[in-house]
């Protein structure tokens, strides 16, 4: 191993980094990421990385776009800090839920705005208790999430999450918490472009679920549309249709996790109207702004809002916000992204590119290892074989064979590689995205 450069030692000295093997990551340093331009991100040497990722999920229009450099700046200038608290708003959060409103694909009237997927998630979940505790039904405390969800790191996130490895080490989370089952099985559903067909029954174990309970104890089910963390698994065909049903006849409210498939992802603002259900609340962040400033939040349907205008005059109803709730600087960061996505016709871009984007990644079935590719809209999940006893070594060598041979930013979880590259990608680098892949997959085998 070449040493550490001067600044990688600092890192390793100063910096806790979030999901990363602190162990090897002491001896190996970070990739310190300098610049990017377009798709591709450059290092401190000037090596320049194409971006299978979109950063986290979320640089849906790459790097360096002056339009939105532009309008952060000038904001920067005007009002530097603002806060919704206490009776007080700001012009760009007023013009942004308005757009917001616009289009979101349900008759959603207020949005609630905070700095992150995983608060925005709490802040749904919050919402769905106090909500049942203004109309007079506060024995609705339960709430439901899925087998391999990921809903962020808050403690009601990992709650309703799915994820063993993020629940185990933080005690005993919410109580009163249940989980759907996952929808994916390979047996069923490998190498499906799109949303599969097997599955849509297993919405149907809500059913099971309420009648264990009993629906008056249960608030909200909290679901991704796309389980993007854990490896892309589409929903299947008619499932979240399902879900919406049986919720609906139980009284219990439906949140969408947008985080990831809100603003394009899947080809449409938001999947809710790939799918055409109308859920009760969206999560969404990431894409709001393209990762450029941190801003997530929760739009509400107008039913959810009406139902806290109950109190007196001098009585807050939701006691809940950050002090950071609609930075005026995030807000025009996503103003500015929202009019680029509209103006270059992204959203329709992606759902014109999903096609060739899922045939480019079915080219990988037959490299070595490959038991599953999935693709949904800009997005693909690549399962690879295991190495005996050693769960998530061949993903975490995969990933250092992207950064350090193949010039490539890829997302792996345990083995499954995740490709969400920007929706600005052009068809060529899309070829150049799966080739690397198909590099790296052969350097892992
Ligand atoms: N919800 C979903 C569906 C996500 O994918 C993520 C992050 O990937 C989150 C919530 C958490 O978002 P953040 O990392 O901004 O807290």
């Amino acid at each position: 191993m070449p040493p550490l450069s001067n600044l990688a030692t600092r890192d390793v000295e100063t910096l806790l980094h979030p999901y990363v093997n602190l162990a090897s990551f002491r001896d190996n340093g970070p990739l310190i990421i300098e610049r990017g331009q377009g798709v591709y991100v450059y290092d401190t040497d000037g090596k320049g990385y194409i971006e299978g990722m979109a950063g986290l999920w979320c640089t849906a229009l790459g790097y360096g776009n002056e339009e939105l450099v532009e309008a952060a700046a000038t904001q920067m200038r005007k009002l530097s800090f603002a806060h919704l608290f206490s009776g007080r708003s700001h012009d760009p959060a007023i013009e942004l839920a308005d757009k917001l409103k616009e289009i979101a694909p349900v008759p959603i009237s207020k949005t609630f705005f905070c700095n992150s997927g995983s608060e925005a998630v709490d802040t749904a979940l919050k919402i769905a208790l106090a909500y049942h505790n203004v109309r007079g039904e506060g024995a609705r405390t339960r709430l439901i999430g899925r087998e391999r969800g990921y809903h962020g790191v808050g403690f009601g996130g990992i709650s309703v999450g799915g994820i063993v490895t993020n629940r185990k080490m933080f005690g005993t989370l919410l109580t009163g918490v249940d989980h759907l089952p996952a929808t994916y099985s390979r047996e069923h559903q490998a190498f499906t472009k799109g949303e599969p067909d097997w599955g849509a029954h297993l919405a149907d174990e809500l059913e099971r679920i309420v009648a264990l309970h009993d629906a008056s104890t249960i608030a909200a089910v909290i679901v991704e549309p796309m389980a993007g963390s854990t490896g892309v698994l589409p929903a299947p065909k008619g499932y979240l249709k399902r879900l919406r049903e049986i919720t609906q006849k139980h009284g219990i409210l439906l949140i969408f996790d947008e985080v990831i498939t809100g603003y394009g992802r899947l080809g449409y603002a938001f999947a809710a109207e790939r799918y055409g259900v109308l859920p009760d609340m969206i999560t969404f962040a990431k894409g709001i702004t393209n990762g450029a400033a941190p801003m997530g939040g929760v739009v509400v349907r107008d039913t959810i809002h009406d139902a806290f205008m109950s109190g007196p005059e001098h009585v807050v109803e939701l006691t809940h916000g950050y002090t950071y709730s609609a930075h005026p600087l995030a807000c025009a960061a996503a103003l500015a992204t929202l009019d680029i996505y509209r103006d270059e016709k992204l959203f329709e871009r992606a759902k014109s590119l999903e096609s060739k984007f899922a045939d480019a990644a079915m080219t990988l079935k037959g490299e070595p290892n490959v038991l599953d590719i999935r693709t949904v809209g800009l997005t693909a999940g690549i399962d690879l074989a295991s190495r005996p006893d050693l769960p998530g070594k061949r993903g975490f060598d995969a990933l250092n064979s992207s950064f350090h041979d193949n010039d490539l930013m890829l997302r792996v979880a345990g083995d499954t590689l995740a490709l969400t590259p920007p929706l600005i990608v052009s068809e060529d680098e899309i070829g150049e995205i799966v080739e690397k892949v198909a590099k790296v997959i052969r350097a892992v085998a």
